[in-house]
């Protein structure tokens, strides 16, 4: 019988649909867990108000994104809501990974398939809303999307739910708490 390493270093990906908080658990697992490394993404959306460049995402224009992809700098990549662009910077998360740091990647399902592809010993995770009713709510109610874009997007988490079989755990927004330890325990931290 070998040692078993109690804290192997691994690429943890979350996926959940919008609005189920997913922005908020992060938050909160990462003040509890600073050693972390969050994957900061690449995106083609414009900045809401009160998101920097470089700490929420890389804002770049689509021609950036282009060059992005076709160097081979992107892990993964996605078009999400059928509107913008999303991808995972490869060197960083291959840098902490080397490092021996636990990353987490917070992409879509689209996105955690490619990861699935070039790293099947990555650790996947969905984050769900404790009903489709509570989803509605918590999109209608944070009010920063159109009537429209509320729309796409509740299309796109409807497909998003079908998924979550695919993972290798579903976590259950509903406590913050909660949420938060079952992440950190999957992820080998607690
Ligand atoms: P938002 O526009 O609300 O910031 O993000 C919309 C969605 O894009 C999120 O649900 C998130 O999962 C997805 N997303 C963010 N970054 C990435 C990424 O790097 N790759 C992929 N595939 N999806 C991403």
């Amino acid at each position: 019988m070998g040692l078993m390493k109690l804290h192997e270093p691994r690429l943890t990906v979350l996926v959940g649909p919008t609005a189920v908080g997913k922005g908020t658990v992060v938050h909160s697992l990462l003040s509890r867990h600073p050693e972390i490394a969050l994957s900061v993404s690449a995106t083609t959306r414009a900045p809401r108000p009160g998101e920097i460049n470089g700490t929420h995402y890389f804002f770049v224009s689509d021609d950036e994104f282009d060059r992005l992809v076709n160097d081979g700098q992107m892990l993964e990549w996605a078009l999400v809501h059928g509107a913008h662009r999303y991808g995972t910077p490869r060197k960083p998360v291959e840098q902490w990974l080397s490092e021996g740091k636990s990353v987490l990647l917070e992409i879509d399902v689209a996105g955690a398939r490619q990861v699935r592809a070039s790293m099947p010993q990555a650790h996947f995770i969905f984050l769900a809303p404790p009903s489709w009713d509570e989803l509605k709510r918590r999109l209608t109610e944070r009010g920063t999307e159109t009537l429209e874009e509320q729309e796409r997007r509740l299309t796109t988490a409807r497909a998003e739910l079908d998924a979550a079989h695919e993972f290798d755990a579903i976590v259950i927004n509903d406590d913050l708490d909660q949420a938060v330890t079952d992440l950190a325990v999957l992820m080998g931290l607690e």
